[in-house]
């Protein structure tokens, strides 16, 4: 039997909170689902070190370890785990939808459930993309190391630049947080942890602008900060700048095929997880601009899988 005689009752695009969480519920609704990996197996969490907020620990725990645990979870349920990318799709076939994967497979499913989350945003500076993987990095926990001892600048006011923050003072010399306006929408724990922070000094009202470095390969030397109010501007010396400004809904490969709402998340009918296409479920960070954690997205996971079993059944 090849790839195209296969139709499995339950695919599951992403391995994160919510992918996992559908497999799980799906593999004990007797589903067989297979989940599809993507890049980035365990998704967000992979890159991130202490997670204090999932329900169920009162110690901290680590975002990899939560991760693995999930996975494994999902595959003593009966799921199976594919380590692929999916990057094309035609929903236009009810009860045999098709995704076609980086690997030239191709994978059939009655009911699709995806989970692909969300991705980091950049600034769309051109130096970002010159400094990119040589001073300029998405991912504190991901590149920190690389900046011991130094002095490093971190952008954004929501709870990952307030984390980034953080995790930076155990490393580097000195932590400065630039701000586009004069209020984190950060939770209050993590801003005052942030406020409190000897090693870390924030300028309020302020945006990157320029980034100045040497080298083959580059070195970042210098960051340009303007003042949004008075114009003014600000060279300060570091060696890293760590972008931590959001993420963007993964959802670039379901465009023409989905519905969408202006900023490209994924539009499901109101208390259930039903896309525009009857058959085609969304769970997690890709269908929700406004929660965006850990636990919701496990719990619309596991409204997808729900949801798809029933209509499986129908
Ligand atoms: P993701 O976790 O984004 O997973 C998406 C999955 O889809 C990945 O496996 C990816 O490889 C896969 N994928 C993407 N595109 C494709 C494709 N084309 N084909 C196949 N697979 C694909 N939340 C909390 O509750 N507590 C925290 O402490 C916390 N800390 C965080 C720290 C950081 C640094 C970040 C970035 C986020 C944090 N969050 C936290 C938010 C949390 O990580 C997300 O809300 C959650 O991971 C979203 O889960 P998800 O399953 O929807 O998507
Ligand atoms: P976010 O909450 O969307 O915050 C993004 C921040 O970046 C905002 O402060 C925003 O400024 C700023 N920003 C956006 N675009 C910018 C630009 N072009 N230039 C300068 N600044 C810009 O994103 P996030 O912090 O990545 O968090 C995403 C989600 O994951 C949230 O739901 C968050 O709660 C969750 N998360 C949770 C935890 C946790 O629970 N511990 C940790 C990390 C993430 P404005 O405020 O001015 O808009």
């Amino acid at each position: 039997m090849n790839d195209k005689d296969i139709i499995h009752d339950m695919i599951i695009v992403g391995a994160g909170p919510a992918g996992y969480t559908a497999a799980i519920y799906a593999a004990r609704a007797g589903r067989k689902p297979i989940i599809i990996t993507g890049l980035q197996p365990g998704g967000q969490l992979m890159i991130t070190t202490d997670v204090e907020n999932y329900p169920g620990f009162r110690e901290t725990i680590q975002g990899p370890w939560l991760m693995a645990e999930m996975g494994a979870q999902a595959t003593h349920a009966g799921a199976e785990i594919i380590n692929d990318t999916i990057v094309k799709v035609d929903f236009s076939t009810p009860h045999n939808f098709a995704l076609m994967g980086d690997s030239g497979k191709t994978y059939r499913g009655r009911t699709i459930i995806i989970a692909t989350g969300a991705n980091a945003k950049w600034l769309g500076l051109p130096v970002e993309e010159k400094f990119k993987g040589f001073g300029v990095s998405g991912c504190a926990t991901c590149d920190g190391f690389f900046y011991k001892g130094q002095d490093v600048l971190v952008v954004g006011g929501g709870n990952t630049a307030m984390e980034e923050a953080l995790y930076l003072t155990n490393l580097c010399r000195q932590v400065t947080l630039v701000h586009r306006s004069d209020k984190f929408r950060a939770e209050q724990i993590l801003q005052d942890r942030v406020k409190n922070n000897p090693k870390i000094k924030i300028i309020w009202n302020s945006r990157l602008i320029d980034i100045k470095g040497a080298g083959e390969p580059p070195v970042v030397e210098e960051a340009v900060i303007e003042n949004i109010k008075d114009k003014k501007q600000t060279t300060l010396k570091v060696q890293g700048v760590f972008i931590a400004i959001g993420h963007t809904p993964a959802t670039e490969i379901f465009k023409g095929q989905l519905e969408m709402d202006k900023t490209g998340y994924l539009k499901v009918a109101v208390g259930t997880t039903n896309s525009s296409v009857k058959g085609v479920f969304a769970a997690g960070d890709v269908a929700d601009s406004v929660y965006r954690q850990a636990v919701t997205s496990a719990g619309m996971g596991c409204m997808a899988a729900l949801d798809a079993d029933r209509l499986l059944k129908d």
